[in-house]
């Protein structure tokens, strides 16, 4: 197959990129490398640097190339930045996106995967975890309110035309690439895992505890951390069941478990063998106490087994990373 990956120079598209061209797909990869990094594109994909949502550019790539399906991960995804400049999110997650979709029905391209997120479920209430693809969407930050439009286009164009779409909603995604290809390089990242790993390397002096009084088994919030890898995996499985002419379909990607912030703090002091400081905090404005996918529904549809899913592997891959962007 011949894919287009947006965003395939970031963190989780240049992990699918790597996936697919490992097992011979064809690779195009468009990304204006705004928060991308070149060098984590595999060697053997082809490379376009420009903006998703300019419809001469996708006119081009799609005249150059025979493009059997895309996969979508271009976007914005800090949410306390959609949070100060929501119309960066609603261009650049939703409207972008929106022309993208627009060039792929004028090409009758059929099959489309797109990274969506579990911020489109807001703060779920505890009876309602772990939360299932049936939970309401009620995102409670214009990141979530973005990515959740881009899933309402994508259900509205499949009913109007040709055209099939997976929605992926991902939970924690941490850990980098086993074989250290690449990884989670934005500098300015903050989620959990790689701060605390960059804690531990020194390459930041301390880490910070967003809360330590929610109702959970430490005080601390709980997510549901997934490895990149196991990701890539389902979004080459969401790919072949388009392939092989599977419905639209959304889906939660987790492994229904969850770890607190100081499980992952305990597990990367273990990992790296540093004991670094941490600082208790007040809580961080819009944290959900627990997020935790059920997970059901995607092994139940694609027959998903993880292999990455011990936390400390997660932290071991992540800290090697981190060791190779300090070089
Ligand atoms: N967190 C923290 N300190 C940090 C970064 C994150 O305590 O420096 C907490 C955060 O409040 C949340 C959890 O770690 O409870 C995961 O946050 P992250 O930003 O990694 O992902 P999110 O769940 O917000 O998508």
């Amino acid at each position: 197959m011949s894919i287009l990956i947006t965003g395939g120079a970031g963190y989780i598209g240049s992990h699918i990129a790597h996936e697919l061209v490992d097992r011979g797909d064809d690779v195009v990869i468009l990304d204006n490398l705004s928060t991308g990094v070149r060098e984590n594109v595999p060697a053997k994909a082809e490379f376009v640097q420009g903006n998703v949502g300019d419809r001469d550019t996708l006119s081009a790539l799609f005249k150059a190339h025979q493009i059997d399906a895309v996969m979508h991960f271009a976007g914005s995804i800090v949410v306390p930045e959609s949070v100060e400049n929501p119309l960066k999110y609603y261009d650049n997650n939703t409207a972008v996106t929106r022309t993208l979709l627009e060039a792929c029905v004028a090409e009758s391209i059929d099959k489309f995967v797109f990274s969506s997120t579990a911020a489109v479920y807001g703060m779920p209430h505890a009876d309602e975890l772990p939360v299932t693809e049936k939970t309401p969407t009620v995102p409670i930050n214009p990141y979530g309110r973005s990515k959740l439009m881009t899933e309402w286009m994508l259900q509205d164009i499949s009913h109007a035309h040709d055209f099939r779409y997976v929605a992926l909603r991902y939970f924690n995604v941490a850990g980098a690439d086993p074989s250290g290809r690449t990884g989670q390089s934005t500098p300015a990242a903050t989620h959990l895992i790689k701060v605390a790993c960059q804690a531990a390397l020194g390459v930041r002096e301390q880490l910070g505890v967003f809360g330590t009084d929610y109702e959970t088994r430490d005080g601390t919030c709980v997510r549901d951390y997934i490895h990149v890898t196991d990701l890539a995996k389902v979004h080459l499985l969401a790919l072949d069941a388009l392939q092989a002419g599977s419905p639209s379909r959304v889906l939660n990607c987790g492994y229904g478990r969850g770890f607190t912030v100081r499980e992952v703090i305990d597990s990367v002091r273990r990992v790296s063998s540093v004991d670094f400081v941490t600082h208790d905090l007040e809580r961080r404005a819009g944290d959900p106490p627990e997020l935790i996918a059920n997970a059901g529904e995607l092994r139940a549809q694609f027959n998903w087994q993880p292999e990455h899913d011990d936390l400390d592997h997660i932290v071991e891959t992540a800290l090697k990373w981190e060791r190779r962007m300090m070089r």
